[in-house]
């Protein structure tokens, strides 16, 4: 029995390596990409247009051999990559007559182009469509396939003429510097979702914007409860900043949030606080009222923010403190800010 058992094992065991002796002459030998990008090319030169990078470990379809060159599918892409690059398992046919007249025509081709149009690199068979979906976000320092993808783009728009090396190098941070220039952003030379949308043709998408609305004071004094943090933004300037609502019945007193906001607020009244009164919009739970403030610190200070006191801040109909009557400037502000949105 036990003897049976083992010579059935054996019969398998010869047949599986008569397949596996077979298999490479009926299908196309195998590579195994070994340099961290390898160029695949349109002919077997390196003249030879680029068509896509390929990465360590790729694993490629060896269609022939030609030299120093493979034939080989990737994808849907064929192109020649250079032999020293690739591992094979199985054994790689010879080009064809046919093919060679084809790549050298290709080439001689590629050749007359790079002559007439010297350094515009053999990207333009790869587009950023080509790409794929859009990278994540990626900053000098990371590697890896977002990094890849974003160099490659970049030498699509003309920005990086250096390796495509997967590395975000001094290199890559240059050419992204460069492509931010050209669109206007902030030159920081980090990929970052404004530019990877502006590289690969992404268009953000336009956050709705919230209309300033009245607040009428007196039907609603607590819209704004006591101690709620609200947004601040100055319509003239764009500038906001946090503050909290501190106390006030016939208007809201308000203080900045944080030191912080006390430079911003200090910022937005030219570096020197005033009683000048200013429209603004308050934002509070995704409501936009229209309001007015003024930027001189009295009275009251509650918190550490380096703004000694508080400020005023009217909505429609609301009063002063001891006059008790409605402040026309003030009036005249919150109607400017209902002509604006958040
Ligand atoms: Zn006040």
């Amino acid at each position: 029995m036990r003897f049976m058992t083992h010579l059935r094992r054996c019969t398998a065991f010869v047949l599986a390596t008569v397949i596996l002796m077979l298999t490479p002459a009926a299908l196309a030998a195998q590579g195994k990409v070994n340099t961290s990008s390898l160029i695949m090319r349109k002919a077997a030169s390196k003249n030879g247009k680029m068509i896509q990078t390929l990465d360590k470990g790729d694993v490629l379809e060896v269609l022939s051999v030609s030299g120093d060159w493979y034939k080989v599918r990737y994808g849907k892409y064929t192109g020649y990559v250079m032999k020293k690059y690739v591992k094979v398992s199985g054994t790689v046919k010879k080009e064809s007559t046919s093919e060679k007249t084809e790549k050298k025509q290709e080439t001689s081709t590629s050749k007359k182009e790079n002559t007439t149009t010297k350094n515009e690199t053999s990207t333009k068979k790869l587009t950023i469509a080509d790409l794929g979906k859009a990278p994540s976000a990626s900053k000098p320092g990371d590697k890896g396939s977002k990094v890849k993808k974003l160099q490659q783009a970049l030498q699509i728009k003309g920005y990086y003429k250096g390796k495509i090396n997967s590395t975000y190098d001094d290199a890559t941070t240059a050419a992204v510097k460069a492509f931010q220039k050209s669109k206007g952003l902030s030159r920081d030379g980090i990929a970052g979702k404004a530019t990877i949308n502006a590289l690969f043709g992404i268009k953000e998408k336009e956050t709705e914007k919230i209309k300033a609305t009245s607040l009428k004071w007196f039907k609603n004094t607590y819209a704004i409860p006591k101690g709620a943090t609200v947004t601040i933004k100055d319509v003239y300037t764009g500038k906001t900043f946090k503050a909290v609502r501190w106390s006030g019945a016939n208007h809201m007193d308000t203080e900045p949030a944080t030191k912080a906001d006390t430079a911003i607020m200090k910022s937005i009244y030219g570096g020197s606080w005033s009683w000048k009164r200013r429209p603004i919009l308050v934002k509070y739970k995704n409501k936009v009222y229209a309001a007015s403030m003024n930027g001189m610190p009295h009275g009251t200070s509650t918190r550490n923010n380096g703004f000694d006191g508080h400020f005023c801040v009217h909505f429609t109909g609301s009063k002063t403190h001891e006059t008790n009557r409605v402040d026309t400037e003030h009036q005249r502000c919150v109607k400017t800010a209902l002509n604006y949105s958040w």
